[in-house]
């Protein structure tokens, strides 16, 4: 079973050390995990981002080892619009496994955000995070999957606190997931929605469409931030994977990896 979408303390939100994840993962029944910390990205190019060292992102992972437990180390780059070449300048001086990018800001605020919500109805706040994925999604092409594509529903300020059903946003979505396959990028099934109530991120319809829009690869994470939360909900969702892909991916050195479930 795998996870692939998992902080340790090295993202600035987290402060489980890497190897107790590790151990809670073999303990968890994953059989291959990739660590993906926050490379993020605040709206303003001057504000202070939230970055990494890559000393101690070596220092967390290089000689991190478990028996039975197939270790990789990620990224989770956050995008803008003004940020494409800063990614890149990262992506140049670290040899990652897999590189997920993620969307989470729109409007200036991240939606988590209490201030992101102000003045604008659910449907105006959904709308524009995904204009925000359509307009980063057209600037960046060096990541492998795109992180959790309706990450909008999930703040805990969110009022309408539901899931962001493919049909409320079809014709947007279409062009995003579009966007991505001709670039030869996934997708990413984020877990961690579902005990908010707002089901996968993004639930299973857009994967579905994802498919028929001819995506191909699929990855499944639960953004783990902590020992408690790691492989949560991966093992249901991959099950459910059976019926439309057949297989779920993982990566190493930037390639993807198919695995029939
Ligand atoms: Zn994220
Ligand atoms: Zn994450």
């Amino acid at each position: 079973m795998f996870d692939f979408h998992i902080h340790s303390s090295v993202s600035f939100d987290s402060d489980t050390p890497a190897s107790d994840i590790a151990q809670a993962a073999k303990q968890a029944g994953l059989c291959e995990i990739c660590f993906t910390d926050h490379w993020d990205y605040l709206p303003n190019p001057n504000d202070a981002h939230n970055l990494f060292s890559l000393n101690e992102y070596s220092q967390a992972y290089d000689k991190l080892s478990i028996d039975g437990l197939t270790i990789r180390r990620g990224v989770e780059i956050g995008l803008n619009e003004w940020n494409a070449s800063e990614c890149k300048k990262l992506l140049s001086k670290r040899d990652f496994d897999f590189v997920i990018g993620s969307v989470h800001y729109a409007d200036g605020y991240d939606p988590y955000d209490k201030k992101y919500w102000d003045n604008k109805s659910v449907e105006k706040a959904y709308m524009r995070y995904l204009e925000k994925v359509l307009e980063c999604v057209k600037l960046h092409t060096d990541f492998d999957v795109l992180g959790h594509l309706t990450y909008v529903c999930k703040s805990p300020n969110n009022p309408f606190h539901a899931p962001l059903s493919y049909r409320e946003c079809g014709d947007i979505a279409d062009e995003i997931m579009s966007i991505i396959i001709s670039n030869g990028k996934g997708m990413e099934i984020n877990t961690s929605g579902v005990d908010r109530g707002v089901d996968l991120l993004p639930s299973l319809d857009y994967v579905r469409r994802f498919k028929e829009l001819g995506g191909e690869i699929i990855t499944v994470g639960s953004d783990s931030h902590d020992a408690t939360r790691v492989g949560q909900y991966c093992h249901t969702t991959i099950d459910a994977l059976n019926d439309i892909f057949g297989y779920v991916c993982t990566f190493e050195k930037r390639r993807p990896i198919f695995h029939k479930i």
